[in-house]
């Protein structure tokens, strides 16, 4: 089916340039497989209005607005593949089917590469978070961790001991003398032996577990995780990224103009701060430069 836009992802970014293409009677067709990045959470906090609210309520909520717009499409549908012929884009569904369009949005998200200590993966956004803006308020003045998880992990706890105590787990790691001062400037208490679980009813925390068999008490971790692309379709295309250091960052221009001429993309995949805020904002944007592109194809181009 023929469109003048896809957007693949209809998450927090993708969802907020669909109502203003909508608005502005572009033909789009929306192709999202409901697995937006915090959907392991209740309460998303810091957007405008909404603090704390249900952030699968929220996309539900867009979702149903946007049935005000006879031009848009939600199709609940994985984009497997995509190649340009000409100056359109063809994108490939999993269950077979292809749309067209001659500007393509990519929004699909990240997918974060959590450590691989037991008991993370089922406390991942109650009580092992990642973002102190996000969800450490909730834990103020409690016992609070930092898991040694990636480069920028001690930087993430000397930032901690804003909310509460902090202990620092190197996880059996070596850090330079440098660090280890540095987080013992700002209070930290650093633990070198290696962590090997989790523990606390269901969601909960407790403690960390070490090697040696101490409990250290804590009730929130924090981790700083590796993540990917959800999706390769960017490499498909073609478009440039570079090298975060927790992932690659598709690179885009002001308007979110990708290296490869009309394609657009928005939100966690271009950028190293993430939040749905920015998800949404450059959500905008998009919307606007591809409505642009599409009216004044030459200028655009
Ligand atoms: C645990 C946790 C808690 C968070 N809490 C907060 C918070 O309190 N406040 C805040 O501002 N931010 C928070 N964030 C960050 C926030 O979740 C992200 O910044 C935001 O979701 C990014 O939106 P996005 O639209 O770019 O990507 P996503 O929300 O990840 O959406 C991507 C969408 O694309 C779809 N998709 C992927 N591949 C394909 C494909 N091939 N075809 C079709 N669809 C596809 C996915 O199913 C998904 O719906 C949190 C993140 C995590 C991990």
């Amino acid at each position: 089916m023929q469109y003048d836009a896809i957007v693949v992802g209809g998450s927090f970014a993708g969802l907020s340039a669909a109502p203003y293409l909508g608005r502005a009677r572009v033909r789009v067709c929306v192709l999202d497989t409901n697995a937006p990045r915090n959907r392991f959470t209740d309460h998303s906090h810091v957007l405008f209005g909404h603090d704390g609210s249900d952030p699968a309520t929220m996309l539900d909520t867009m979702r149903r607005q946007l049935a005000a717009y006879p031009s848009v499409q939600l199709v609940e549908e994985a984009a497997v593949d995509v190649v340009q012929e000409r100056d359109t884009f063809v994108v490939h569904l999993a269950d077979g089917r292809a749309v067209t369009g001659p500007q393509l949005l990519l929004a699909f998200g990240i997918t974060d590469i959590l450590p691989d200590l037991p008991g993370v993966a089922e406390r991942w956004g109650r009580s092992v978070i990642h973002c102190p803006y996000c969800h450490g308020y909730e834990f103020t003045d409690r016992n609070l961790g930092v898991l040694a998880s990636s480069p920028l992990s001690v930087h993430q706890a000397q930032l901690i001991p804003e909310w509460g105590p902090t202990t620092f787990f190197t996880d059996g790691q070596a850090f330079e003398q440098d660090a280890i001062e540095a987080l013992m400037a700002r209070g930290v208490l650093v633990e070198r032996e290696r962590a090997v679980g989790l523990e606390g009813d269901g969601p909960l925390l407790s403690a960390v577990r070490l090697a040696d068999g101490r409990s250290v008490p804590i009730d929130a971790l924090y981790i700083g995780p590796r993540y990917r692309f959800s999706g390769d379709l960017a490499e498909r295309l073609g478009c440039a990224t570079e090298a975060g250091p927790m992932g690659p960052v598709l690179k885009v221009d002001e308007m979110k103009a990708t290296s490869v001429p009309g394609v657009f993309a928005v939100g966690d995949v271009t950028r190293m701060g993430h939040t749905v805020t920015f998800a949404c904002a450059e959500g905008v944007m998009a919307a606007l430069a591809i409505h642009r592109a599409l009216v004044f194809p030459k200028v655009a181009a």
